[in-house]
């Protein structure tokens, strides 16, 4: 079972454009792919018992603010496919929208990863994912975190990511305090950023 059972109450008014497209090509997608698999198969991305789902890995494309993401409601898959992503084309931490385009919009979780990538250029992949072990570990470690009033899915958190990552070394989890359960990893590529959960999933199930 999940070790979350968290859910935020009272999603504000996040809003996007989406465009039906075919599956984004990126040429880490197939790392991108199989490393949320492993997320699933961890329990760190998944559905929560009341069908929420909670969770998204996403990768820039080289030299640009855009990024691809798995798309909302995609919580169930396994294994994950090339058509379970959009593009975030762009994105308005203020307005709290996103403009999007593929097979399926992106969820209101891609403002945090793209308020990451605006504030790192060196940042090349974001992983968000629920784990209430690795939250608590993190926290008695005091692991950097953004502050507990900046709720889940509010410009106020987008832009509390941004400020705390812009801090943070190249490679580096933060904890959204005011996301219950809620981690966030990014690294100049996917599987950096997946190593630097690992590291924390393997030390929380030892203790
Ligand atoms: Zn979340």
């Amino acid at each position: 079972m999940p070790t979350s059972t968290h859910r935020d109450e009272g999603y504000i008014k996040f809003s996007f454009a989406h465009e039906a497209a075919p599956a984004p090509a990126h040429p880490r997608l197939h790392d991108l792919m199989r490393i949320r698999d492993d997320l699933h198969e961890w329990e760190l991305i998944g559905v929560l018992p009341d069908g929420i789902g909670y969770g998204n890995v996403s990768a820039r494309i080289a030299g640009t603010p855009r990024f691809v993401i798995t798309g909302s409601g995609t919580g169930l898959k396994f294994p994950i496919a090339a058509e379970h992503f959009c593009e975030v084309v762009s994105f308005d931490v203020a307005k709290n929208s996103v403009v999007c385009r593929g097979p399926l919009p992106a969820s209101s979780e891609s403002m945090s990863h793209g308020a990451i990538y605006a504030a790192r250029s060196d940042a090349g992949a974001v992983i968000h994912i629920h784990d209430r072990v690795m939250f608590r570990l993190l926290n008695q470690e005091g692991a950097p975190q953004t502050p507990a009033d900046a709720a889940f899915g509010t410009p106020e958190m987008a832009l509390a990511v941004g400020r705390l990552a812009a801090t943070l070394p190249p490679v580096a989890c933060l904890v959204m305090a005011g996301h219950e359960d809620g981690i966030l990893a990014f690294a100049p590529d996917p599987r950096s950023a997946r190593n630097a959960l690992w590291d924390v999933y393997a030390r929380s199930r030892r203790e």
